[in-house]
């Protein structure tokens, strides 16, 4: 299992041309693997202590990923940026759903249509950064409220941490 994602993102990297050393495959099959949208801190959790990659690593080849569409960052309202791997079906314009219970963000690659909003004259729409807010499945099948006033001191937790 774990080889296969190691596989694809190998090939991935293989397409842009450049340099396919073992921390852009092991940070790509990491976000190939993942449910959801991770953190630079889950990224560094998921991957083995033997592999070596340090913080610093984490952060460049995330970049990297990201400026080469391979993967893209995701802004949370607690200032904390996700990131997902990018598959060739996705477009740069769809939203996320962010789970107010776990916290999980996932792609919506379904967006339909309306949901891109009309754009003044001559502007030209690059990105569409929009997130739902709400319960995912398991959340919402847990019975969990949703957890507005425990969003926010989590927030103001997580920010005084930092
Ligand atoms: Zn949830
Ligand atoms: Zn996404």
């Amino acid at each position: 299992m774990a080889v296969n994602f190691r596989v694809t993102a190998e090939e991935l990297i293989r397409t842009t041309g450049a340099r396919v050393t073992n921390a852009r495959i092991e940070i790509l099959a990491t976000l190939l693997k993942a449910d959801g949208a991770l953190t630079h801190g889950d990224i560094e959790n998921r991957l083995s202590e033997a592999s070596g990659i340090d913080r610093v690593t984490v952060y460049r080849v995330l970049d990297w990923l990201t400026q080469q569409a391979l993967a893209h960052r995701i802004s949370g309202d607690d200032r904390v940026w996700r990131f997902n791997a990018v598959t060739s079906t996705q477009s740069h314009h769809h939203a996320h759903f962010k789970c107010n219970a776990c916290s999980r963000v996932i792609c919506l690659d379904d967006l339909g249509t309306g949901l891109a909003p009309k754009l003044p004259l001559g502007f030209t729409p690059v990105e569409v950064d929009l997130t739902i807010k709400g319960l995912c499945a398991d959340c919402s099948t847990s019975g969990k409220a949703p957890a507005t006033a425990k969003a926010k001191s989590g927030r103001r937790a997580a920010s005084a941490r930092r």
